[in-house]
This record gives C-alpha cells, structure tokens and sequence, in this order.
C-alpha cells in the first residue's frame, strides 16, 4: 500500500480540486479581467479520459474527494462523461462541482445520475442590475433556476458561495443571512482573494467576514457554531436558531486557513499545484498513462507544498517570501 500524501507538515492530502476549463460565460470583477483572458487552447485541455487516470493514480495514494470547477465547468460539452469517469475511479467516495449555475438547470439530472454528489452554486447578490455589474453578463433568474433543479434533482446540501465585496454586496449580508433561516441552503461567505493580481482594486473591496458576524448580531435570532456542513472546505459554519439552512464564513486572509489544508489543485491544461497561491506547479499531463511517474509527481508536490499562503502580508504590505501564482482564479478554479 503506497504511503498517504502527507506534506512536510504533517498534513494529509484526501481532496484534489480538478479545473477542467478556464473558459467562462461570465466576467465575474474579482476573477477574470473584462475583455477575458489568453484562454488555453483546446489541445491542451485534458480529456475525460485523462482526468480519469490521474484520478485513478490520485486515489491509490488516499485521494478521496474531488471538486469539479472552473473557469465554469458547466461550458465544457463533454462535462457529464468527465464526471462519470472521475466519480467511477476506484476509491473516489465523494464528487462536488462548483458552478455559476446558469447552465446548471438543463444539466442537473444527468449530472447526478453520473455520479455527482454535491454543488455549490455562486451567488454574489439578489439584485438583477447589480448581478450584470459584478460577473458583466448573464442573468440572475437562470441561476437561481439552476438552484431550483439541483434541489430538484437531489443535491444535499446545496452550497451558495458569495464573494464579499465591499460597497457592493455588503449591504446584503443581512438578505443572505435571511435566505439561510428560511431555506435550507447553505450561504458561505468567501472573503476576496488576490490571486493574480493584488493591486488598488482589491485592496478596496476587500472586506473582511468579522462584518458578517456583525450583522448576524443584529438578526432577530440567536446563532451558534455547528459542525462543519458536509464538505471539504475551511469553512467556520453556523445556524440561526430554528433555521432551514446554515451560513458560513472562509476567510483565508482575516483567519486561518491553511493549517487544516488537505487539498491540491489540477489545473485545466495539466499542472498540479500544491497551494493555490504560490508560482510552483509540476506539469503532470506528459505522464498520462505511466502511474509510477503521475506518483512521484504527487510525492513531490507534497515534498514542496509550503505551510501558508501570505495574502494578509499583501493587504498590509510587507516582503513576501516566495513569488505568488501569475494565473487568475478561473485559470486555477478556486
Ligand atoms: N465558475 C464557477 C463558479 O463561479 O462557481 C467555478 C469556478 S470559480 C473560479 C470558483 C469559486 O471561486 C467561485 O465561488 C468564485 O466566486 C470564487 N472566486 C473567484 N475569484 C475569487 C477571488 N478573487 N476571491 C475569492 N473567491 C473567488
Ligand atoms: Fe467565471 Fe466563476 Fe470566475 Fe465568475 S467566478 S468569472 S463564473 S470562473
């Protein structure tokens, strides 16, 4: 028996995030610059066949789960056969997806009858004009359609994931909350990120979650700590008092983050990454094919995997110790 992916800090790898385009049908402002990106060309992409030996080789090293995203994995044509042949690799147990939901309504069923356990869907805001402001196309009433048909299809729990940003969603906090009482849904507050870049932009809507708390004080019921809700995240979860639902908050840059982290990252053209906010990757895709090789591509991303990202040293300003990742989000799928 091959030995766990532990890191040099004693954490053990069970998780791999695969991201299987970097293509997208949005714009999200803290994820992709407006007029798009270099995309990757088609070629390059990997094929369902070849996820599914890289999982295969993942699993015999103690890869349980996988997360399906993006770029929007929902755009990919062949996305149904990517999950069955990820989800009938022997020793996965669990396969979740990550999506901006506007395709999601006409794929659903065929999604979890190939193996799909779990989604989250992101959702920044309940109000239509400023959706098209924050992901610059699209329409909020297909997302919230595609929430409705993974309910529908059977999805437990079904995730919500809502990028805080400040001056534009901050004034909803209290409406998500809400939804999280009245629906059973799970809201998670995502604090933004600067992967990619880091410059004024960010750092002016950046908004720590301590302001979610805040305005969960002022709801009309009490809230308290639950046990994380199924899933593979750092998330901090809780519940108001006699709630549907349950919110959560993943603040890796105001709160810890990476003590916990059992997870690595596939990026869409074939690159393993250890962290998802460091430079360093290892091009797994050439070795499609030979398991003892994709091995020791696993092994030594454990071997490099550093303790910590240091994008709170990037809010304040200091020297950071290594070079940050030049890819944006949709190029690693967050
Ligand atoms: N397109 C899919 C979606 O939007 O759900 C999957 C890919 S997206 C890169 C994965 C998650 O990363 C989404 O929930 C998105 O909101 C989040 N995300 C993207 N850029 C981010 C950033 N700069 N900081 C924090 N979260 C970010
Ligand atoms: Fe696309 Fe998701 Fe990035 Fe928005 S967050 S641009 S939907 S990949």
């Amino acid at each position: 028996m091959p030995l766990p992916l532990t890191d040099r800090f004693g954490r053990v790898h069970d998780y791999l995030r695969i991201s299987v385009t970097d293509q997208c049908n949005l714009r999200c402002l803290y994820c992709m610059p407006e007029e798009g990106l270099e995309f990757m060309e088609k070629s390059r992409l990997l094929t369902a066949d070849e996820m599914r030996s890289i999982v295969a080789a993942a699993a015999k090293l103690g890869i349980r789960k996988i997360r399906i995203t993006g770029g929007e994995p929902l755009v990919r044509k062949d996305i149904v056969e990517i999950v069955e042949a990820v989800a009938s690799a022997p020793g996965i147990e669990d396969v979740s997806l990550t999506t901006n939901g506007l395709l999601l309504a006409s794929k659903a069923e065929a999604l979890k009858k190939a193996g799909l356990r779990r989604v989250n869907i992101s959702l920044d805001t309940l109000d239509p004009a400023k959706f098209v402001m924050i992901a610059r196309r699209g329409d909020l009433a297909k997302v919230t359609e595609g929430i409705r048909a993974a309910a529908e299809a059977g999805f437990s729990p079904i995730k919500l994931n809502c990028v805080l940003l400040k001056g534009i969603n901050e004034s909803e906090i209290a409406d998500f909350l809400r939804m999280s009482h009245e629906k059973p849904l799970h809201v998670r507050f995502i604090e933004y990120m600067p992967i990619g870049h880091a410059d004024e932009g960010w750092r002016s809507l950046y908004l720590p979650l301590t302001k979610v708390l805040e305005v969960a004080g002022g709801m009309p019921w009490a809230f308290e700590r639950i046990p994380d809700v199924k899933g593979n995240g750092p998330s901090e979860d809780w519940r108001f008092e006699g709630a549907a639902g349950s919110f959560g908050l993943i603040h890796p840059i105001s709160d810890r983050f990476c003590e916990n982290c059992n997870r690595l990252r596939l990026t869409a053209d074939g690159y393993l990454k250890p962290c998802l906010y460091w430079v360093d990757e290892l091009y797994l895709k050439p070795y499609v094919g030979d398991e003892e090789a994709l091995t020791d591509i696993f092994y030594k991303a454990m071997a490099i995997k550093p303790l910590n990202h240091e994008m709170a040293s990037k809010l304040s300003g200091e020297v950071q110790t290594h070079v940050p990742t030049n890819r944006r989000m949709s190029q690693i799928g967050g």
